[in-house]
């Protein structure tokens, strides 16, 4: 036998299917092929067992309590706090705020630190490729305050223009929303430069880290920037759940955004006074269950380790890419020459919504449409996309059933050349 060449023997190997139990389960009699991450991940055993044990064996309300259980649950929600901030590498625990995920931790921003700092003339920097979550609250917020938003363009391969940015930033904006990884693209922006330069004009800036987390190191320190938010769904974890991480300086001086219990220092009906960050921001009870799923599924990610789930991540997108590539009237959209595990592409004469529902019946899950990312689908001319997305538990026998489901609907349409 010839000796493996050295490609073949760098190929990167993860063997977790085995870990999710839902991927077992047959959908329309076949073999689930699950290449929808982007929109919500499947979870490890190793999650679903530490939210149930939760439940049997420490479920109490949290901070207020003074009986074991309650100190109890008390621990393993602070516990899962500090589980955030080593996986972002925060400098201290405070500057780790629990919110229902990646949406309500931008609101949280734009609402406390948002209508505190913004007046009219000030400008809101977002990209091109944002997702809803990451335009729409800081419209509502320029629709009240009279501040401006303004868009960094995208290029025709799906990455920022940054000529265009550094042409943006000026001494009015005051805050800039930048995706990590693009949900719709793949596409892996330049955070830390980018943070540079917003700092350098004196803007905050704010990424969203939704696709990020689960595909590749996240050093909140390195990048400098001022806000970075994800959801724990999207890494393995329970849905309802996710964090905020705010740099403690900014933080301390944000202004609750929503009232109630545990956020309070005293009450009176002439004046309350606030707690300390970040309980400031954690009003009424939390979801105590997901801190703990969420706690659960960093240390699987981290058990299986970030830099191996990137390069195995990326020997599959390769792969796909190929693949893809050699079908006849496929255009990938998002070709950026730092790309993590996301193909986004139209084929000629199926709509998108088509090929979801005919990749289907084969048991190939994936998702069409605009992805929440509508000004982008409009950049590109499109109404939208199919979008097959990776996760650590996929394989390569995945993306061959993705490309051989994807053969089989072009001939249905017609539309396939015959091999
Ligand atoms: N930003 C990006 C880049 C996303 O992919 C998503 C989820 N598709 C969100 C924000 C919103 O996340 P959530 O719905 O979990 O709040």
């Amino acid at each position: 036998m010839n000796a493996p060449t050295l490609v073949e023997s760098q190929t990167p190997q993860l063997n977790l299917t085995g870990d999710f139990p839902i991927l077992s389960r047959p959908v329309k009699g076949r073999r689930l092929v699950y290449l929808d991450n982007g929109a919500t991940t499947q979870k490890p055993a190793a999650v679903i067992q530490a939210e149930c044990q939760y439940y049997e064996q420490s479920n109490a309300n949290i901070h207020r309590g003074v009986h074991f259980l309650s100190q109890h649950a008390t621990d393993l929600y602070e516990q899962g706090r500090e589980s955030v901030r080593r996986l972002l590498n925060a400098a201290r625990d405070e500057e780790i705020v629990f919110t229902r995920g990646t949406t309500e931790s931008i609101n949280l921003v734009a609402y406390s630190w948002g209508w505190a700092n913004l007046k009219e003339g000030n400008e809101i920097l977002v990209t091109g490729m944002e997702h809803h979550s990451n335009i729409v609250p800081w419209q509502l917020l320029c629709e009240r305050t009279g501040a401006r938003l303004r868009v960094v363009p995208v290029t025709d391969s799906g990455e920022l223009d940054m000529d265009e940015y550094r042409a943006l930033l000026n001494s009015r904006t005051r805050l800039v929303g930048i995706v990590h990884v693009s949900n719709a693209l793949g596409t892996i922006n330049p955070v830390q430069e980018m943070t540079r330069m917003a700092h350098e004009a004196g803007a905050l800036v704010l990424v969203d880290g939704a696709q990020a987390v689960a595909h590749t190191v996240v050093d909140v320190q390195a990048i400098d920037c001022d806000f970075y938010v994800f959801s724990a769904h999207k890494l393995y974890g329970p849905t309802g759940m996710g964090a905020l991480y705010a740099r403690y300086d900014v933080l301390k001086d944000m202004p609750p955004w929503q009232g109630g219990g545990d956020m309070i220092h005293t009450v009176s009906f002439e004046r309350s006074t606030y707690a300390d960050v970040p309980q400031r921001f954690e009003a009424g009870t939390p979801n105590i269950a997901g801190v703990v799923g969420l706690d659960a599924a960093i240390r699987y990610v981290q058990g299986v380790g970030l830099e191996a789930i990137a390069s195995y991540e990326d020997h599959l997108l390769q792969l796909a890419t190929e693949q893809l590539l050699e079908l006849p009237g496929i255009r990938l959209i998002g070709t950026a020459a730092a790309k993590a595990g996301i193909l986004s592409f139209v084929v000629d004469g199926i709509h998108p919504h088509d090929l979801g529902t005919i990749l289907d019946t084969d048991g190939v899950a994936i998702r069409a449409g605009h992805h929440c990312a509508m000004p982008l689908m409009t950049r590109f001319g499109i109404p939208g996309t199919a979008r097959a997305s990776l996760a650590l538990y996929n394989t390569e026998e995945d993306v061959l059933a993705l490309v051989a489901a994807l053969r089989k609907a072009q001939k249905l349409f017609g539309t396939g050349r015959e091999a």
